[in-house]
């Protein structure tokens, strides 16, 4: 029999028992001997509890270092691990309960005792808990099972995780991520983003999303760095760790918060030598003006649930503001006519298309949504962007929020970073929504800074000079903030539900 894929790499990955794991607040640290220990002893629970390799574990539970011993331990018993978003209702955990039908579900113990009628009504036949200090019901379990756990057989090609889609169109589909797909990833951002075991990494991103799991939990694990684990993004917190830092990891929102502060200077920045963002569209002003205050250009990378990380910016050599970069090493993209597959040439706006080891495997249980998101081998994200070329990627919208007025194609990203440079404009968001003589209208929904005021025309004299009047908002709304998701990307289905009548009656 085999080793454990995963599991082998990144036990193979620790420099030494004693080097520190994760720095956690309060000036505790967790040892890499500490964080396998107890991923032993959690491997046993999970063992004891009757899992068998392939069964998966759903976990709602807080951030916390035992969360991530978790995971491990998940791995290491050949389990899949399903971590579900801590802001998901009790409605929408039956659904993932009844989807996912998991072996365990450890939630906190505050929702222990729903859980448990709900996971009874799925078949779920044991309900764990742990709080976000990494006690309860698992952790009283584990201190009785030995500190070693023999990892279970897991070859590349089977399951180590599902994870959720965030499900913006139609429900939330579970994507089967393999041993293989994870660690062919985080092998490739180590080598793209240059890490070693001397890295600290300033992780505050929620660990339920593949970002802040996959993309900086497994490459700090595999090159035996450490993280300074926070439990969220606090700015005042995350401004005071910068100095101990030498990686950070965010979303735009993390930077466009970093930005309004006056102690983000490049001596602050001096042990740093890195900021990477994705999981939304970065904006090339907040771009120009990070690295203006600190010298540091943050290097934009582009990936979703299904496929982890497709491309970077590049750590040597020019990151270019407004792009995603290259694609990384194993990945090729490219791009299409949605509706025919043809491939389009360089420059020319498409779908954007994806194959490499690093692409999951499918939907669980949605064989047919599956093959109709494949085609040459290629998986179809959704998004659609361009190749410059000079090779250099970027994404201009998700098809879906695609606007077409007059028949008459509006990509809402070229409007948006019109609207982004005028000034007084914090952020802003381009949506299409029904206007009964053009099909669509373009509406601007559009935020200003603090201390600014704007009105319509404000945005709107600006745009006439730099955009075809198509493109142009009919509409420009000032409201007080975009609404966002934990992830920061803007909840452009929100605002499209509400602004559906804002053309009715004319024509
Ligand atoms: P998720 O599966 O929740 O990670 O969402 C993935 C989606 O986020 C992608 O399909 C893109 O639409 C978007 N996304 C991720 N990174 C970027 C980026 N750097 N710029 C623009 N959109 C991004």
């Amino acid at each position: 029999m085999g080793g454990n894929h995963l599991f082998d790499l990144f036990a193979a990955a620790v420099p030494r028992p004693d080097k520190v794991a994760l720095d956690l607040p309060g000036g505790d640290a967790v040892s890499y001997g500490a964080l396998l220990g107890l991923s032993a002893r959690l491997a046993g629970v999970l063992a004891a509890r009757g899992l068998e390799p392939g069964d998966r574990v759903a976990v709602q539970v807080e951030k916390s270092w035992q969360a991530l011993a978790l995971y491990l331990a998940c791995l290491r018993a050949g389990g899949a691990f399903l971590p579900l978003n801590t802001a998901y209702t009790g409605t929408e955990v039956d659904f993932f309960l009844g989807d996912a039908a998991p072996r365990l579900f450890v939630c906190d113990p505050v929702r222990a005792a729903s859980a448990t009628k709900t996971a009874a009504r799925h078949g779920v036949l044991h309900v764990e808990t742990m709080d976000a200090a990494g006690a309860g019901s698992l952790a009283d379990a584990a201190r009785r099972m030995p500190a070693r756990h023999d990892p279970v057989a897991r070859g590349e090609k089977d399951l180590a995780a599902i994870l959720y889609t965030s499900g913006t169109t139609g429900r939330s589909k579970g994507a089967m991520l393999s041993h293989g797909n994870l660690a062919s990833n985080a092998r490739a951002l180590v080598e793209a983003w240059r890490f070693t075991p001397d890295d600290v990494l300033l992780h505050a991103l929620p660990i339920f999303h593949i970002h802040g799991l996959f993309v900086a939990g497994n490459v700090a694990l595999l090159s035996g760095a450490s993280m300074i684990f926070l439990p969220k993004f606090d700015l005042d917190r995350v401004m005071a760790e910068v100095p101990r830092a030498t990686v950070m990891m965010g979303v735009p929102t993390f930077y466009n918060r970093m930005i309004t502060r006056g102690d983000l200077t490049p001596e602050l920045c001096k042990g740093m030598r890195l900021f990477i963002s994705g999981s939304a569209p970065l904006s090339a002003e907040v771009h120009k003006d990070f690295a203006a205050r600190t010298g540091h250009a943050i290097c934009e990378r582009y990936g979703m649930t299904e496929t982890g990380i497709n491309t970077s910016n590049p750590y040597e050599g020019e990151r270019r503001a407004g792009t995603v970069g290259l694609p990384l090493s194993g990945v090729t993209l490219r791009i299409t006519e949605p509706a025919s597959g043809r491939p389009l040439p360089d420059r020319d706006i498409g779908m954007i298309e994806v194959k490499g080891p690093n692409v999951f495997s499918g939907y669980w249980r949605m064989p047919e949504k599956t093959a109709a998101e494949f085609r040459d081998g290629y998986f179809i994200t959704g998004d659609m962007g361009m190749v410059d070329a000079r090779g250099y990627v970027s994404i201009v919208g998700r098809e879906k929020d695609l606007i077409i007025t007059g028949g008459l194609n509006v990509y809402p990203a070229e409007v948006e970073s019109r609207i982004d440079e005028i000034p007084g404009v914090a952020e802003c968001a381009v949506i299409g929504v029904p206007h009964p003589d053009m099909g669509e209208g373009v509406v601007a929904v559009v935020a200003p800074g603090n201390g600014t005021s704007l009105c319509e025309a404000d945005v709107v004299a600006p745009l006439e000079a730099v955009l075809a009047r198509f493109k142009q908002p009919k509409r420009v709304i000032v409201v007080d903030a975009l609404p966002r998701n934990t992830m920061g990307k803007i909840e452009k289905t929100k605002l499209r539900d509400a602004y559906r009548d804002l053309f009715q009656g004319q024509g």
